[in-house]
């Protein structure tokens, strides 16, 4: 109760009003020792308990509208989701819909065929694998792998080694690991287009995220807006109606994209976009560049009390 009062203080109805935006990637149905950090059905139905009885959830659309018209209610709250995971239309919407809540899906559309993002298939490929231990693709050394605390920290050291590496290189090293422990790097971990459409049925926001999440800051200009302008093209065309809302993959200004990608973002027609940086909105936000926080704590007192510092804290 003091915790609702003091975040409604924070962000009160009206033009001085504060927007709180939720971000989660996989909604697991059950936990799953190599995700340690994301949430399964229980915890995430109880994150949606705690977020419901301090914050007022808003359809995300229609909450980046009154953010700038200045008719928020006190205490608002939207709730978004990244990449596209299957598990956020088998085990979120379910949830999200018994709490009557709405969210914002974005969608990297270039993976809805089977396809898995370069972390995933490096995380699946280590847990699939046979043997005591596995080649740190591009080099000769081996790590052991015979427990999942190895596995956890062998993902770990391989993530590591290829993140940073440019996408082709990058591509090629996940390849190598894939061939050397037989495996083929598809799977129906992320949704299928039927499956988005279902979203968008069900009064969801489905919204870009570009086709094949790359660092954007990464690609030149003509690519990043080809990546932009095609994945906001995909969902069109598996929606029928053309994106307002758009996040930025990794999502950090100067390290994964700027502001020549803000303005790409909006001349493809995106009238709102998400960063990964921690804050809050308020009405002097750029709409480009709206941030995202998502407490990480996992017992309600202190993922409130973060929530609420998070509202709180000086523009
Ligand atoms: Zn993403």
């Amino acid at each position: 109760m003091i915790l609702r009062a003091l975040t409604a203080m924070a962000a009160p109805a009206g033009p001085r009003s504060r927007l709180s935006v939720f971000y989660f990637h996989r909604t697991l149905a059950e936990p799953d020792p190599l995700l340690p950090d994301e949430p399964d059905a229980r915890m995430f139905d109880r994150i949606l308990g705690w977020i419901g009885a301090q914050f007022r959830v808003l359809d995300p659309l229609e909450a980046c509208e009154r953010l700038y018209d200045g008719t928020l209610p006190s205490r608002p709250a939207v709730i978004t989701f990244d990449d596209g995971y299957r598990d956020n239309y088998t085990v979120a919407l379910p949830i999200l819909q018994r709490h009557r809540m709405g969210a914002a899906f974005f969608i990297a559309t270039g993976f809805l065929d089977g396809g898995m993002m370069f972390n995933d298939r490096v995380i699946e490929a280590v847990r699939k694998a046979a043997g005591d231990s596995l080649a740190i693709p591009g080099t000769a050394d081996r790590l052991p792998i015979r427990d999942l605390a190895e596995r956890r920290i062998a993902i770990e050291r391989i993530l590591r080694a290829v993140k940073h590496l440019p996408p082709d290189e990058r591509h090629s090293r996940v390849l190598e690991l894939e061939h050397g422990l037989g495996q083929t790097g598809r799977s129906e971990m992320m949704m299928e287009p039927g499956l988005v459409a279902r979203l968008h049925g069900a009064g969801m926001r489905v919204g870009g995220h570009t086709r094949t999440h790359p660092i954007l800051l990464a690609l030149n200009d003509e690519e990043s807006l080809a990546e932009i302008v095609n994945g906001a093209d995909d969902i069109a065309a598996i929606v029928g109606t053309s994106p307002d809302l758009f996040a930025y993959p990794n999502g950090r200004l100067g390290s994964d994209f700027d502001d020549r990608h803000a303005r790409m973002v909006a001349s493809a027609g995106f009238r709102f976009a998400f960063t990964t940086h921690a804050g809050v909105a308020d009405r002097s936000s750029a709409a480009m560049m709206l941030p995202r926080f998502t407490p990480w704590d996992r017992s309600p007192l202190r993922f409130r009390v973060r929530a609420l510092r998070n509202v709180a804290r000086a523009a």
